[in-house]
């Protein structure tokens, strides 16, 4: 999702080959074509957005978590991750709810 609002770079910035703007990655060395000088802005609305946007993963996890615990863990060391939010993004999430009841 984030991925969209990227801003990307005429020329790699690893080895300096003429990227094309629809390339993602560099043809040359691989390196990802993202240009990491962004306004203040786009970093935090980037930050937000990745943290509280999970569509319908949210769900799936909060459910699969409270009717049964071990199969997220299961599912997640078997590959099927696709349709949870990942276990990073959930602690930092579950963490600025917690912190945030708690100042409440
Ligand atoms: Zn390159």
């Amino acid at each position: 999702m984030a991925r969209k609002h990227r801003n990307k770079t005429p020329a790699c910035a690893n080895c300096g080959t003429d990227l094309r703007k629809e390339f993602e990655f560099c043809p040359h060395c691989g390196q990802e074509n993202h240009d990491l000088r962004v306004p203040f802005k786009t970093f935090l609305y980037e930050f937000v957005e990745n943290i509280t946007h999970f569509d319908t993963k949210l769900w799936n996890t909060l459910k699969v978590l409270f009717t049964k615990p071990g199969q997220l863990t299961k599912d997640f060391v078997e590959g099927k991750r696709a349709r949870y939010v990942h276990p990073a993004r959930f602690y930092v999430f579950t963490s600025v709810i917690f912190f945030a009841l708690l100042l409440v």
